[in-house]
């Protein structure tokens, strides 16, 4: 048997956090046993899904290397499939038309909270004489379908996370609304009821989605038994908690995958971090892989029950895994358009090979791409500023004459050989301590005291130009 496994989004947002990594997990499920991963829509939501929405979900998808085996596939495109499915239900007489007005809904839930009791519908319109019903409707009421629930039923399922789970029936609310009229009739389907007629029609095997929906699976079960369908498996993964244990949410800060995108994450150092939210290798030692290597490795029995936390410092510390060891090239062009939205014009003024060098030379100390751009500053103006320390540093004895050995010794275009045939000739000629003299070469090109290798940094200056401006910028400041 094929498994065949999907991610349905509702495009009501950007890509989320949590629906990005239930996406890794059945992306990993699908390819861990060659089957495959399909990509739906649920946009039967008009008023508040958007095709923007849907553009960011696919984009996002892409970004991150899932990419699916069929699809995309849109509810809103389905909807007579979902018609004839609730007719069938209607047909059978598993499902009914209910006519009690919102405003009776509201009096009952009243009524229930005032006796403390759960809210729940009572089911009042299940078996309604043709006779009543033809009076409801000669009131002028609309009607929702509802699907019986059978209180007594204990509704069990093995979950692939989580193990025995059981629902009781009389815990799901009554009758629940599986479609709601339109003007030519059954109308409008509802979540649970459109997930199980696509899921069934798209011979989906085994739903992998968060744990907020296990209540949603109890509902769902129902139905599959109702069409006579085979249940799928089902497994409810950990959902994405913030520091204080409290579910991720866009009070966090970020939640969408192009919020971590903009903040300079890679997609593969993301896709990796969220490989691990709430999954361990079997050697948990390893956890820099890339998602077609923990495909090799996943499955569902190491996946937590408990929530995933969500740690800003380890993702900073796998993504910085991937800057480092990533070809300078690819980074070049991955920093680019970080540095021209911060109005840094390398790319024209700058031939290439510069560009490449100073990728390079930065290319240690970040974790996030968005870094790029303070430690680069220095290179994207002709001008100098001296921070306190810079300054404090330009006033200690001896930094004068020192700098303006350096300047005499420069006569033209250097390499780091040069630079450093220029520093020991300076320490030498100025008996001037090395340290001293690398501190205030650092004070004086970059006008602070932390930063990448000054060897390379200012031999990058050089070669604009600036070095020497800068220097001359220093001495003036420099203690006599
Ligand atoms: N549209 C649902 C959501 O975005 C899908 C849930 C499911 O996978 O069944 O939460």
């Amino acid at each position: 048997m094929t498994f065949r496994v999907r991610i349905a989004p509702s495009p009501t947002g950007n890509l989320h956090i949590g629906t990005a990594r239930t996406a890794v997990f059945n992306w990993l499920f699908a390819r861990h046993n060659n089957g495959k991963f399909i990509l739906r829509i649920e946009d039967t939501d008009t008023e508040r899904s958007r095709s923007e929405y849907t553009d960011s979900i696919l984009e996002g998808l892409r970004w991150l290397g899932l990419n699916w085996d069929e699809g995309p596939f849109f509810q809103t495109e389905r909807l007579e499939m979902y018609k004839q499915a609730v007719q069938g239900l209607l047909d059978k007489g598993l499902a009914y038309r209910c006519y009690t007005t919102s405003e009776e809904l509201e009096a009952l839930r009243v009524s229930q909270k005032a006796r403390n009791q759960a809210p729940r519908y009572d089911n009042r319109h299940r078996d309604l004489t043709p006779e009543k019903e033809a009076e409801l409707k000669a009131e002028g009421r609309s009607f929702v379908i509802r699907f019986k629930i059978d209180d007594s039923r204990e509704i069990k399922w093995n979950d692939l996370v989580r193990g025995e789970m059981s629902w009781q029936g009389s815990d799901l609310g009554g009758d629940m609304v599986i479609a709601r009229a339109t003007e030519d009739g059954i109308g409008q389907p509802l979540y649970n009821f459109a997930v199980v007629v696509d899921d069934m029609d798209m011979q989906i095997t085994h739903v992998i989605r968060g744990e907020d929906h296990i209540a949603n699976t109890a509902k769902q079960i129902l139905l599959y038994e109702a069409f006579g369908a085979k249940v799928p498996e089902f497994s409810h993964t950990p959902l994405i908690l913030n520091e204080e244990g409290r579910k991720l949410s866009k009070r966090d800060g970020v939640t969408s995958i192009s919020d971590f995108q903009k903040m300079g994450f890679t997609p593969e150092g993301l896709v990796n971090y969220m490989t691990l939210l709430g999954w361990s290798p079997p050697d948990s030692t390893q956890e820099i892989f890339t998602l077609e290597s923990a495909a090799k490795e996943f499955t569902f029995e190491r996946v937590n029950k408990a929530g995933a936390k969500f740690d800003w410092a380890k993702l900073d510390w796998v993504n910085s895994q991937y800057i480092h060891s990533m070809a300078v090239d690819k980074l070049t062009d991955l920093l680019i358009p970080f540095w021209e939205e911060a109005g840094y014009n390398f790319s024209q003024t700058k031939e290439r090979d510069w560009i490449e060098k100073l990728v390079a030379l930065i290319q240690p100390g970040i974790s996030r791409l968005t870094e790029a751009v303070d430690v680069a500053s220095i290179f994207s103006t002709d001008t100098v500023d001296f921070d306190s320390e810079a300054t404090e540093q330009l006033q200690k004895e001896q930094v004068k004459s020192a700098l303006q050995g350096v300047v005499a010794a420069l006569d033209s275009e250097i390499d780091a050989a040069n630079a450093k045939d220029i520093i020991k000739r300076v320490v030498k000629e100025q008996n001037v301590k090395k340290g001293l003299l690398m501190r205030s070469l650092r004070a004086a090109l970059t006008g602070e005291m932390n930063g990448p290798d000054i060897v390379d940094s200012w031999v990058l200056l050089n070669n604009t130009g600036l070095d020497k401006l800068r220097l001359e910028k220093a001495i003036a400041l420099a203690a006599d």
